[in-house]
């Protein structure tokens, strides 16, 4: 390790050309402390960085600007990506907020996937439509759409694929091109699957945000957001944005999310396996009408999942439609012991959520009844608990909620069950 001492920067194992995934995520952009040699670079927790004489520091001067520590996560993150340093931020939303405000002014048009994070389409609808910035949100697992809707004034198309909680695919190369095509800059929110499953800037995407909130911290101890891009100017806009409206990530958070980078492919091909193997089962189940899961094969677009996703996985996301529409699914979700009922996703804990009660509770029924959430539609945020007590404990929860509407109906629930999928 003397080496590195030495030489603080010249040697990056995981930033050599052609270095996998998983040693990547353990080296890229990172490198022992130079002043202590800790093999984990201790965190900074100082807000204010002394100058050594007026106009000479060593790179950080106050901590809403840059800090060590979240530079040590943004080299990080930019080396999983082959990228530059990404801008980090204290949520999933401020790394939003920053690059709909670089891309977009008063005037301008942004095109969006219909079915997107509950708190973009917030801060599209109601936030950026204030500032004078109009949107239009389309199916855009049918690409063609996206080129419809696209407009003299159009700046930017915002995507997110596999969509929340449908797992409806968009074809993020497509989407990319018609952008290219257009002049149009084209962003992924890129948080369900992670540089490890999907790589949007290889498709020909301008930028990629993040909530690391997620999968990228993985242990929900720490909320943040990140915008990676292989574009010099844009980040720079971005990090001067960042600097003007305070939304840098603080130390403590960065840290954290630093060393659950280092276990992210580890841990997406066990989320993955285990979300096939629930997915399976839940498709055999006679109680669930549908299961969405982009790695089944009779996922309608599972032809693009192959094609789209790497390594062969599809994430730990799926969602699934239990016979006997909000009462079934809530009485499912009050039944479980094992996974547990929350807002969230990406943890290495099973994570229910009920998304017509719960993150799509505003979104009216006709709405979502068209873009494909149902009543009874569970979203299952995949953990990695030994799969076959995932598989029993929604299995014995779905059979309370079965017998309890079959005892209500006199036996028509159990009938109806079985004739929505036979
Ligand atoms: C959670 C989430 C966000 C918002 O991130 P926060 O860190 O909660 O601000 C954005 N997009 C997707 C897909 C998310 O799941």
């Amino acid at each position: 390790m003397s080496c590195c001492f030495d030489s603080p920067s010249s040697h990056i194992p995981g930033s050599q050309a052609g270095a996998g995934t998983s040693t990547t995520a353990i080296h890229g952009g990172l490198e022992p402390d130079p002043l202590t040699g800790a093999l984990v670079m201790p965190m900074v927790q100082s807000t204010t960085f002394v100058q050594e004489a007026v106009g000479k520091s060593r790179g950080h001067a106050y901590s809403r600007v840059s800090n060590p520590t979240v530079s040590v996560l943004e080299a990080q993150l930019g080396a999983l990506e082959g990228a530059l340093p990404a801008v980090c931020f204290v949520t999933g939303l401020a790394a939003e907020t920053a690059v709909f405000l670089a891309l977009l002014k008063a005037g301008d048009h942004v095109v969006l996937g219909d079915v997107i994070y509950g708190g973009t389409v917030r801060l599209v609808g109601q936030v950026l439509s204030e500032l004078g910035i109009t949107s239009t949100f389309v199916d855009a697992s049918v690409a063609e759409n996206v080129r419809g809707a696209l407009r003299p004034e159009t700046r930017l198309i915002f995507i997110e694929s596999p969509a929340n909680p449908t797992l409806k695919l968009t074809d993020i190369k497509a989407v990319a091109d018609i952008g290219r095509a257009a002049g149009v800059r084209v962003a992924v929110d890129n948080t369900f699957l992670t540089p490890v499953i999907q790589r949007p800037l290889d498709l020909g995407v301008d930028v990629c945000v993040y909530s690391t909130t997620k999968h990228i911290e993985g242990h929900s101890t720490a909320i943040g957001g990140s915008v990676v891009s292989r574009d010099e100017a844009l980040l720079d806009r971005v990090r001067f944005l960042r600097k003007c409206t305070g939304g840098i990530q603080a130390a403590f958070g960065a840290w954290l999310t630093t060393n659950g980078v280092k276990t992210l492919p580890l841990r997406l091909k066990q989320h993955s396996a285990n979300a096939l193997d629930l997915a399976k089962a839940l498709h055999a189940n006679p109680h669930v009408a549908s299961v969405n899961y982009p790695g089944l094969e009779d996922h309608p677009q599972h032809e693009l999942a192959q094609r789209q996703h790497l390594g062969g996985i599809h994430g730990g996301v799926l969602s699934f439609e239990v016979v006997g529409g909000t009462d079934a699914a809530v009485k499912v979700l009050n039944s479980t012991r094992l996974c547990l009922l929350v807002e969230h996703l990406g943890g290495i804990e099973t994570l229910l959520t009920h998304p017509v009660t719960m993150t799509h509770a505003d979104v009216p029924r006709e709405h979502r009844l068209v873009v494909g959430i149902p009543d009874g539609l569970i979203r299952v945020s995949v953990g990695l608990e030994d799969v076959a007590d995932i598989i029993a404990d929604l299995e014995q929860a779905i059979s309370i909620a079965h017998a309890e509407s079959a005892t209500r109906t006199g036996g028509a629930g159990a009938r109806a069950a079985e004739g929505v999928l036979r």
